[in-house]
């Protein structure tokens, strides 16, 4: 027996509702071109769904994302673009394994910028990371220090909507160490010098509108050389056990053959080298960072003209342009508000699970159209002054 559907405590307009109403931090809105380039790819006539991922068809989309990500960040000489099955959690116990030689430092303001600084915490062949924090919804800066090999920072902090200036990133790499960037939710969409990284780290599910399960990292071939340096002395006595599947050079080799060591999911590289030559072909980094910046705008412009709403980040520089974080007066009930937007098909605006604040959270990454942000305000401006 299924339920009978609820109706909605509260029925928003459908005049003020978005065209889309999918406005989450990741998994995120995937657009319908995407959807129907998946469908053609499972066309009998020329099948790429339920094919070998060693043939041409699928090598082929890997060869399509790799091109077109060295193409999107202007790819300096001599980086390369790997990937690998397991997403950025994945990536964090590759980075440990395989390019931290002794010690990292990393800047934590949030939960995934802790998760990275987890896992070198426990990796036994490493000394004790050296953590910078500082507050939710503020930045911690990598500060240059003598006996770290490894600077590790999110660039843009999706569990809070604060992000670190790129600038700031960039000072803190010093002479033969690396600089480890967790880009998960901002690359793509976020100003970059790529090559003032080591390793601008990624995952398919935010800004790249797939599915997640992949890692995509842009390396440098300083960390290609670090890689190559650590995982040369497994084995040794003194070496590290660097399982297979945590490789970064075994990952390396494959996807120099467009290829992963393992069957990757083929339906998430269809949508990915769809918005990859997506953003492209709509004019690449610069229009993504300004769609974004736009939608955000709207956010954040809005939260000022409303004594209820206040930015979360305090410093408007710091502000997320891909994942806006927004308080509410402790007299309205953000759960309630996120509910009643779900009831009437605008999803996932709740604030990230562990930081436990009365906050709507809300992903505008390129593929979300800015007139929808701008509906959004409405619907929630609708669903405040009705909730009582
Ligand atoms: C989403 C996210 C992750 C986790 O990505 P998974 O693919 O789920 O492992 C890591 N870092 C940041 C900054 C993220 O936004």
């Amino acid at each position: 027996m299924t339920a009978a559907p609820t109706r909605p405590t509260l029925v928003i307009p459908s005049s003020l509702l978005p065209v889309d109403g999918r406005f989450g931090s990741g998994p995120s809105k995937v657009r319908a071109a995407q959807v129907a380039a998946l469908a053609a790819a499972g066309d009998p006539a020329a099948p790429v769904l339920g094919t070998s991922h060693r043939q041409p068809p699928v090598k082929d989309l890997v060869r399509r994302v790799r091109t077109g990500l060295a193409e999107l960040f202007a790819l300096p000489e001599g980086y390369e673009v790997a990937l690998g099955n397991g997403g950025s959690s994945a990536f964090w116990e590759v980075a440990a394994a395989c390019l931290v030689e002794r010690r990292a430092q990393h800047a934590v303001f949030g939960e995934f910028g802790g998760k990275f600084a987890s896992a070198t915490t426990r990796a036994p062949f490493l000394a004790d990371p050296q953590v910078l924090s500082a507050e939710p919804g503020t930045v911690a800066r990598l500060e240059r220090a003598e006996d770290v090999d490894v600077y590790a920072t999110p660039h843009n902090e999706t569990s809070t909507g604060a992000m670190a200036p790129v600038r700031q990133v960039q000072e803190a790499r010093a002479d033969g160490a690396l600089l480890l960037v967790d880009a998960t939710s901002g690359a793509g969409a976020l100003p970059v010098d790529v090559g003032g990284t080591d390793v601008y780290y990624f995952g398919p599910q935010k800004v790249f509108a797939a599915d997640g399960g992949l890692w995509l990292a842009l390396c440098s071939p300083a960390a290609v050389e670090r890689a190559e340096r650590v995982e040369a002395s497994a084995g040794t006595a003194t070496g590290r056990w660097v399982p297979e599947f945590l490789s970064l050079t075994t990952a390396l080799a494959n996807s120099r053959l467009d290829q992963t060591l393992n069957t990757p999911a083929v339906a998430t590289l269809v949508l990915l080298a769809e918005q990859v030559e997506w953003l492209l072909a709509q004019g690449g980094l610069a229009w993504s960072s300004a769609r974004t910046a736009e939608s955000a705008g709207v956010l954040y412009g809005w939260a000022d003209s409303r004594d209820w709403l206040t930015p979360f980040v305090a410093d408007p520089a710091e502000r997320s342009t891909v994942v806006a974080t927004l308080d509410l007066d402790d007299a309205i009930d953000a759960s309630a508000v996120v509910r009643v937007l779900r009831e009437n098909g605008v999803v996932d605006v709740f604030p990230y699970r562990k930081l436990g604040r009365n906050q709507l959270r809300v992903g505008v990454f390129p593929a979300v159209e800015p007139d929808d942000v701008r509906a959004l305000t409405a619907c929630v401006d609708h669903v405040v002054e009705h909730l009582g």
